[in-house]
């Protein structure tokens, strides 16, 4: 069949495969009971490299509202989510300060985890959540949140009403945008003309460089270089003035980016270095991005060979996390309830449901306690330090934790 799928930013085709990772239901679909008995739908997962742009990408099978109409993930049941929001706070409110007639608008705010902050100040904010459910628990707790897209049509009936963001924010979105250019065009007409916009998104050098394939799933549409993010923005007059790279996510970018014409903030110096980096690393040259694919069918085998050895020497393994990455991996492994019996997530949507695909039934943390597992294995390997802290009970019938990427480690 002939290929005719295009880049997302600059319409080239699609010849140059990233990775594939086989084929996977859609990461965040968890199922009940009764749908286990029933056809699940499984789509390709094989990301692309655009040779012309770079924009490493996943074609949309499904549209953005069967994908995230009711998304599972709450924030707030993080704790390091909730520092991560409050920091947040703290260090732009600190380097831009926004008074209290200025507004604050943040695009797919959740459940309202981090704009809460900003009401706290007294800052009047606005929420865009399209999952419904999530949006709803921020309206409980006193968020405006409108339950929508963002796009170049709602940013235009923003501006209609009056409303322009002095502070634009998008953590954790720019990644799960199908129509990219219309985000980034509705960005650029509902931001202020001396506003800022900070984004925050997985970095593409640390996920090729760590080997972190399992942040590759559908609702991750685009995978980002600075180089290429830089591109997309500035074909819509918006400028990236200053990066800083963050831990989250096992290694992202916060970008602050500005009006062309707002020549108030120079550009840093920062992003002429990490691009510099970049640059360096490979990033701009597509044999560089060609090589990632035998890495990841390596590290299968490392993680297959490893679960294999401790069932084969009598352990029981339990799960820790739901998260959508846990679905890629589980799923490209071929890892069910062979390997791992169980998996437990605090969050109660999840639990009493089972994983996509893979089908392990997701239970409540207390269930680690009644079976004393041999190994936990941390599937949010993100947040593994949080998570050993909160269950450091299992170390008394000698528990192990265990994370397979980027290494397959265990923690005595
Ligand atoms: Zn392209």
């Amino acid at each position: 069949m002939k290929n005719t799928l295009a880049c997302r930013f600059c319409g080239s085709l699609l010849e140059h495969t990233f990775v594939d990772l086989g084929v996977s239901p859609l990461a965040n679909s968890y199922l009940t009971e009764e749908q286990l008995n029933k056809m699940e739908p499984f789509y390709p997962l094989k990301a692309y490299v655009c040779g012309s742009c770079f924009l490493v990408q996943l074609p949309a099978y499904e549209s953005p509202e069967i994908i995230f109409g009711e998304y599972a993930y709450f924030s707030s049941y993080s704790d390091s989510w909730l520092a991560h929001g409050r920091d947040y706070t703290e260090m732009v409110l600190e380097r831009y300060p926004v008074g209290t007639k200025d507004l604050v608008i943040e695009i797919a705010s959740n459940d309202g985890y981090l704009l809460r902050y900003f009401q706290a100040r007294g800052i009047n904010v606005l929420g865009i959540e399209p999952a419904k459910n999530v949006a709803e628990a921020a309206r409980k707790a006193g968020i405006p949140t409108l339950v929508e897209f963002f796009g170049a049509d709602l940013a235009n009936r923003l501006v209609n009403e009056g409303k322009k963001a002095d502070l634009l924010i998008g953590n954790n979105v720019l990644a799960h945008v199908p129509g990219l250019n219309d985000f980034v065009s509705g960005m650029k007409t509902v931001l202020a003309p001396s506003g800022i916009i900070t984004m925050e998104f997985p970095h593409l050098m640390r996920l090729i460089d760590e080997n972190q394939f399992d942040t590759i799933y559908h609702e991750h549409f685009s995978y980002f270089s600075l180089i290429t993010v830089e591109k997309v923005f500035a074909s819509h007059g918006l400028v990236l003035f200053d990066v800083k790279e963050l831990p989250t996510h096992g290694g992202s970018l916060r970008i602050f980016a500005r009006n062309a014409e707002d020549a108030s903030r120079p550009v840093n110096a920062r992003v002429m270095e990490l691009m510099a980096r970049e640059h360096a690393y490979g990033l701009k040259d597509l044999d560089y991005y060609r090589t990632s694919g035998s890495r990841v069918k390596e590290k299968k085998r490392d993680i297959l060979e490893f679960l294999i050895r401790l069932k084969r020497e009598g352990k029981s393994i339990a799960g820790y996390g739901a998260p959508a990455k846990g679905n890629t991996l589980l799923n490209y492994c071929g890892i069910r309830t062979d390997f791992i019996e169980y998996t437990v997530d605090r969050n109660p949507h999840k639990q009493g449901c089972f994983l996509p695909g893979s089908q392990i039934p997701i239970l409540s943390p207390e269930k680690v306690r009644e079976t004393r597992p041999d190994y936990l294995l941390i599937l949010p390997w993100n947040l593994k330090d949080e998570i050993m802290g909160q269950m450091d009970h299992i170390r008394e019938w000698g528990g192990r934790f265990a994370v397979l990427i980027p290494e397959v480690e265990v923690f005595p």
